[in-house]
Order: structure tokens, then sequence, then C-alpha cells
């Protein structure tokens, strides 16, 4: 018997029917001997479709009042799913998230769990009962109802299997597991079977259309076995797991998992800046300081006594950063400020490259082949970037798929 944390997306309770669907599967595994807590989203839409109409009554929505608001889209899922449970023959008892109670702090909207009580989930679990929580949700210290942002009933599944100390959290969704890479772009990619907790941070760009990277940072953090895995198709998923865990199957370690990338990229520069202490610090302080977060960043080897300082970030702040770039590169006395919003970011994650050479020039090789210009590169011990031009993007992932024979 094992204690198994099991939780649906939205897509897998958008529907009375699926509801019933959800309820089945639930009770495959009470049939097997194991207790189950299962943690729902709000149906598909429901949470957006309530951030509509809070629009519609205040510009800025109160974040208090969101927070009561959104709120009520799990809590109508969970309540339908125990009553399914329960037409079925199987207790069931439904939890909001202060029932439980899941406290978190006070920042509403985008809350941080600070303890949960499992007291009242292990008493009915004990009386064989299936525990039914919504998730996304708590409660601050003053009473009032929180939600942890976005995405967040995964990392409210993966917190309950912390505390509980649950042998698994599955995480149901319409995808059957973590790809090589996305398949529409390569559709040969393949399901892994597992990843590591750290090759899934670096996958995030692949991995968060399929769970929240938060989430993954939690379980990494309490060694839950993570296991993404589809609601509707049979399968075994990918196990999100330790390094360790790895190397106790009989399984080798690929040398790369996968491939991410982001399309949401743009490159500045700014050249001719002197040479001297504290000039990257005033280039890239007042960036930080206004909350515009970046990415990669090279400096070049100076000549004569100026340097050229490129960085990359997301495309979205780059228009932003390119006003505050041009009056620091004024108060510097810089050659030129340019912007490049065409290029795009393709990484090759692997805990194995940590003990193999030669990756990073398979990869440039790869690249060079298929004439694909190399604008900037970055490495870390599990993962390889390079920047690109965003027309080479599909190309270039399709071939370092084939090179690194991940469609094998
Ligand atoms: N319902 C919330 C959302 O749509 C939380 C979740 O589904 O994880 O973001
Ligand atoms: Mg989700």
């Amino acid at each position: 018997m094992a204690l198994i944390v099991q939780k649906f997306g939205g897509t897998s309770v958008g529907n009375v029917e699926r509801i019933q669907n959800v309820a089945k599967k639930v009770a495959q595994f009470v049939d097997e001997g194991h207790q189950v807590v299962v943690v729902l989203s709000a149906m598909s839409g429901e949470t957006n479709r309530l951030t509509m109409m809070a629009k519609e009554m205040q510009t800025r929505p109160c974040k208090r009042e969101m927070d009561v608001l959104l709120t009520t889209g799990e809590q109508v899922t969970i309540a339908l799913l125990s009553m399914a449970l329960q037409q079925k023959g199987y207790p069931a008892i439904s939890y909001t998230g202060w029932q439980i109670p899941l406290t978190t702090d006070s920042s509403h909207s985008k809350a941080r769990i600070e303890k949960i009580d499992g007291d009242k989930m292990l008493d009915q679990l004990g009386q064989g009962k299936v525990v039914v929580v919504a998730g996304f949700q708590g409660i601050n210290i003053k009473g009032d109802i929180t939600t942890l942002g976005r995405g967040g009933s995964d990392t409210t599944a993966v917190a309950l299997a912390a505390a509980l100390n649950a042998d698994e959290c599955q995480i149901y969704t319409d995808v059957d597991g973590v790809y090589t890479t996305d398949p529409r772009v390569v559709p040969e990619a393949k399901r892994l079977d597992m990843v590591t907790y750290d090759e899934m941070l670096e996958l995030a760009s692949l991995g968060a259309k399929v769970l929240q990277i938060r989430s993954v940072e939690f379980a990494s953090k309490y060694k839950v076995p993570l296991r993404v895995l589809s609601s509707l198709k049979e399968g075994g998923g990918t196990l999100i797991t330790t390094e360790d865990n790895f190397k106790d199957t009989e399984m080798e370690q690929p040398l790369i998992s996968g491939i991410a990338f982001s399309r949401d990229e743009a490159k500045l520069m700014i050249l001719g800046v002197p040479d001297k202490p504290g000039v990257a610090y005033q280039i890239l302080g007042p960036i930080s300081d206004a909350n515009l977060e970046i990415d990669m960043i090279i400096q070049n080897q100076g000549i004569e006594g100026t340097t050229d300082f490129t960085f990359t970030m997301s495309r979205a702040d780059a228009e932003m950063a390119l006003e505050i770039l041009q009056s620091t590169a004024n108060h510097l006395g810089a050659r030129e400020v340019t912007m490049d919003d065409t290029i795009v970011k393709i990484s090759m994650v692997g805990v194995g490259m940590k003990s193999h050479a030669g990756i990073a020039s398979t990869m440039f090789k790869t690249l060079a082949d298929n004439e694909i210009n190399i604008q900037m590169i970055g490495t870390t011990e599990i993962k390889i970037s390079v920047v690109v031009e965003e027309g080479h993007l599909d190309l270039a992932v399709q071939s370092l798929h084939t090179a690194f024979e991940l469609d094998k």
C-alpha cells in the first residue's frame, strides 16, 4: 500500500463527464489498495472567466477579493469529484485550502506556502476515505484566503505530498509526459521515462506547458518523486526524480535528455564602453532596478581601453531595457546601442554531459553543417545554450535532435 497524491488539471476536470472519468481513475488506485489524496484545478477556462468578470468590476481588481473569487473555481470541482466518488461507492471528502489548513504568507495572488497541517487528511485516509483538496489556495495568518499564482495547483499537490510524506506525486494533464523536445517542431520527439529535477528545471521551456516550474523546485527540495502523465491515455508518463534514483535503475543515463528553446528572446548590445571597474554594474544596475530580468551576458575582450557588452532578455522587456540602456550609453560615452528581437535561444540539457567531453563540439559542428550562425554561447554544468537567428530555430532543433539520437 502506498500513499499517492494525484493532481488533475483543468482539462481533466473540464466537465461533468471528465470529472466522472477522474473518479474512475482514482477508484482504480483505491482498488489496488492505495491511499489517495486528490488535488484539483478549476475547470479549464474557469479561472480566466472569473478574472474577466473581475476586470469588469474594477480596473485593477483588489487582490484580496481576487483571491476570494478565484478560489471558487477549485471549490466547485472538489465537491463534484467527491460526489462522483461517493456515487461509485468510494467514501470521499473534499477540503478547501483553509479547511486543511494550508497556511501561506500574505502576498495575495502569489502566496508562498508556510505550513500544511496533515492531521485531518491522515485521519480521513485512515478511515478509508479519498481526500479531495482544492489546489492553488491557502489561508494567511489573518484568516484571509490566498492563492499561489497561476498553475499553482501543481505546487499544492507537491507540497501536500511532501507534508504527508507520500510515496509519489502524480500530475495528470493533457499530455502524456515530458518530451525530448517540442513535438510540434520535431514530430519524432520521444517521451522521457525519467528525468532529474535539475534537468527538468533547465527544460522549463518544454516543461512549463506541462507543469508549474515552482512545483519542480519544491519537489526537488523535499525529494518528492514527481510523475507527469496523461489523464486520458494509459502509460507510465515521465518520472522526475533525483540523480541517485537514476543510478539505481538499469537505465544508462543519456548524455542529453532534451532540447529546450525559447522564441521569446531579444539581444541588446552596448558598444565601446570604457573597460574599467564598475562598468558592468553601471550597465546592468539600472536594468535590474527596473525589475527587468536578464539572461545570458557576454563582455568582449577590451581593446584600447574600451569593450562591448551583450546580453539577452525576454522580448517583452526589450524595448524598455533599450531605453534604459540608451541613457546609460550617453552617460558612459558609449559608441552605440543596438537591439535585436529576432533571435532565439536553444539549450541542450543533460546531466550526462557532466562526465562527458565533446558535447559542445558536436553541437557546434551540427549547427555549422547546417550553416547556422551562433551569435552567443552560454554553459552550465548540465546545459549548453546558443543564441541563433529566429529563422533557424526549427532546422537547428531538428538537426540537433537527430545528431544526438534523441529520436532513438
Ligand atoms: N485554476 C488555477 C489556474 O488556472 C490554478 C491551477 O489550475 O493550477 O491557474
Ligand atoms: Mg496547470
